[in-house]
């Protein structure tokens, strides 16, 4: 959502001053448009994905591969470009293709890292299968767009964490040596922030808040020449530029991990996401809910980030990193310290998986919702008292225990009627891994959940795939009143175990194992038009309706368990779907079915072999700057031509399968 206002940024010191107000004035915006749009009924189910890329500059003569600041130009260019459609999305080829086309062309966004974009569809998609099979061609559309507003030299490419982030050497273009007091980074320059000050403000304040600068430690991957135990020897100890200095001389980097001091670090990495629209709000609650343990199991499956600051990492996936890259709690909230400021102690970074199921659903056990969830009493009171049920208030009286980070001064001085951007100031910067997202006020978008948990892919075939799952998951669940629901507490569980190593073949993931609603009694004797009772259940243990399943298990079925694909595939055998279309989604399915079975590997997986096999590789983790160039150019064509001969087979199969 563009959170851009332009305005006068809070300091932090000053910024904590107003966080009750932003908080009061965001429960007053919840509820206007609760009280408006409550009762929203509509049947059109729209959906859209979003797609972040990096975009990669290439010096052909030291054959290195950086990070190109130049994300505000490039979105200059896409923006000055009115003639956009005209001009063929400014590739002349595509003239006469887009003209014809009735919908709008794609939209980019600006980013919190200097070099990334983000791309969504111009208009959200439905569910009709031509929208369903145009979403693939609707992202290369994006990625060629993107490349034309490029230098000769700049590629996007889609990859979770750019792999030399934050190194010793050159790895972004411009160089600017990582100095900058908005970060105080040793490894990252605060050019690598987008310029628009929420950006650079947003990573101050979360740092003044905390109190120190942000630790992430992901464990290294000890290869046979890695030095044992590993110190990450890319620290300088030594540096006294600023305060925040001393971190890593009072243990902020641990033996045994890559060391990561910035904000920079996570929101610097790309994601996949979809939004999807639902029928009411009823529904939105449901799809919430029932996607919410689907979370780090997509976590898995897509993983594609093993590379962090230039060392492989014994990690896949980016997920932790951007956590602990916001975690603006401080020593008190994080329990380190006894209570003395704060109100409490929170479990969890503001960007964290999700605590909390909040659907009225008769299906939603109190078991289900297990952890000790820290609210806002008196938020909580408030949405009660003004007519919100005791589940959604919870929700956000959760999501409302964090403060506001950017605070534009301005925004105080407005009329708060009629807007959400005080709502949204916390709503969106709570960065769960779903998210339920309200009607803006005065429009007609209704209610929608984000599903925020997976990696992006390096191939826009990738992407679709799994885009096109999960939509098509949805209607499954919808459908045949699909029930997922596990502890909360496990979901937790799965999303570390989804940062493993090859956590796709080697782990287990709790998983509930009866998906199905109880059968009706099929009574012969009732008479005929009358709807069959529901049996009535003794209800089973909750430990007893959970267990341990290999993601394998889980997609592609087991004699016990039904399998997510197969259920897919019978669901699209009861729907009226062309043979044509029938066999695209088919491919599609048979990818996210491959990865799970281990016939296709990860990207992680890809990435790792790549730089294994690379020449300069010693066996000491480093990913040095030649690999990594290496790596980004089959990156990008892999990006571009969606097939890489003798190397992309492994990753995609082949498509005419
Ligand atoms: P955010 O960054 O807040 O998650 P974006 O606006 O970047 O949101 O992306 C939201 C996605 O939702 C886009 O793919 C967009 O096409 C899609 N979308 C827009 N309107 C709707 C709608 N009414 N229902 C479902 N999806 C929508
Ligand atoms: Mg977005
Ligand atoms: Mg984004
Ligand atoms: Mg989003």
């Amino acid at each position: 959502m563009g959170l851009l206002a332009l305005g006068t940024p809070l300091d932090w010191e000053n910024a904590k001053q107003r966080a009750d107000q932003v908080r009061t004035l965001g429960i007053q915006q919840l509820l206007e448009i609760w009280n408006a749009y409550r009762g929203n009924e509509r049947d059109i189910l729209l959906w859209g994905d979003e797609i972040e890329y990096l975009v990669i500059a290439f010096d052909e003569e030291t054959k290195n591969a950086c990070l190109s600041l130049r994300q505000a130009e490039i979105l200059e260019a896409l923006a000055a470009d009115g003639k956009l459609r005209a001009a063929g999305g400014g590739v002349p080829e595509l003239q006469d293709v887009l003209q014809e086309k009735p919908e709008p062309l794609p939209t980019f966004h600006p980013e919190f890292g200097r070099f990334m974009l983000e791309a969504t569809p111009g208009a959200p998609f439905s569910l009709a299968w031509k929208d369903l099979l145009s979403v693939e061609p609707n992202m290369k559309l994006r990625r060629t767009i993107a490349k034309q507003h490029m230098a000769a030299n700049e590629v996007p490419i889609t990859i979770p964490s750019f792999p030399r982030l934050g190194t010793k050497g050159v790895f972004t273009n411009p160089y600017y040596p990582p100095t900058g007091p908005q970060s105080r980074s040793q490894f990252i320059p605060d050019e690598c922030i987008n310029p628009h000050i929420r950006f650079p403000t947003l990573a101050a304040n979360i740092r003044s808040r905390r109190g120190s600068k942000v630790a992430i430690n992901m464990p290294v991957f000890y290869d046979d020449n890695t030095p044992k135990p590993f110190n990450d020897p890319t620290i300088d100890y030594d540096r006294h530029l600023y305060p925040e200095d001393d971190d890593v001389r009072n243990g902020a980097a641990k033996e045994g991990h890559i060391y990561m001091d910035a904000m920079g670090f996570g929101m610097g990495c790309c994601c996949l996401q979809i939004t999807l629209q639902a029928k009411n709000i009823t529904e939105a609650r449901t799809l919430y809910d029932q996607l919410c343990p689907l979370g780090p199991i997509m976590l898995a499956l897509t993983a594609c980030a093993p590379v962090f600051k230039g060392f492989l990492a014994d990690v896949d996936v980016r997920w932790n990193v951007i956590s602990g890259a916001v975690d603006d709690r401080t020593e008190e909230e994080r329990g380190i310290k006894p209570l003395e400021n704060n109100r409490w102690k929170i479990p969890k970074s503001r960007y964290d998986s999700v605590s909390a199921y909040l659907s009225e659903d008769p299906r939603l056990r109190p078991e289900y919702n297990d952890l000790d969830l820290v609210v806002d009493e008196d938020i909580k009171k408030r949405l009660i008292d003004n007519g919100m049920d005791e589940r959604l208030s919870t929700h956000f009286a959760h999501l409302f225990i964090r403060d506001p980070i950017v605070i534009f001064q301005e925004t105080l001085e407005e009329a708060p009627e009629g807007k959400a951007d005080h709502f949204e100031n916390l709503q969106s910067t709570n960065w769960q891994h779903m998210r339920f997202k309200p009607p803006p006020p005065g429009g007609n978008i209704g209610w929608r959940v984000e599903f925020r948990s997976m990696e992006i892919q390096m191939t826009d075939f990738e992407n679709a795939a799994f885009s096109i799952f999960i939509v098509l998951l949805t209607r499954v669940m919808l459908s045949y009143g699909l029930n997922f629901y596990i502890p909360i507490s496990k979901v937790d569980e799965n999303m570390t175990t989804a940062h493993y190593r090859n956590a796709v073949l080697a782990n287990k993931f709790w998983f509930r194992k009866n998906l199905f609603p109880p059968a009706p009694i099929s009574n012969r004797n009732s008479p005929s038009g009358s709807r069959a009772p529901t049996r009535p259940v003794t209800p089973v243990a909750v430990e007893d309706e959970y267990g341990l399943m290999t993601i394998d298990e889980i997609m592609n079925g087991t004699g016990e368990f039904v399998g997510l694909i197969p259920l897919i595939n019978s669901y699209l055998d009861t729907v009226n779907v062309d043979v044509v279309t029938r066999c695209e989604l088919a491919g599609y399915l048979a990818l996210v079915s491959k990865r799970a079975s281990g016939e296709l590997q990860t990207g992680a997986t890809w990435i790792r072999e790549f730089v294994k096999a690379h020449p300069e590789y010693k066996k000491d983790s480093v990913v040095n700057e030649r690999i990594n160039y290496d790596l980004m150019k089959a990156v990008e064509k892999l990006g571009c031509d969606g097939y890489l001969e003798g190397l992309g087979e492994k990753l995609l199969g082949r498509r005419d399968e």
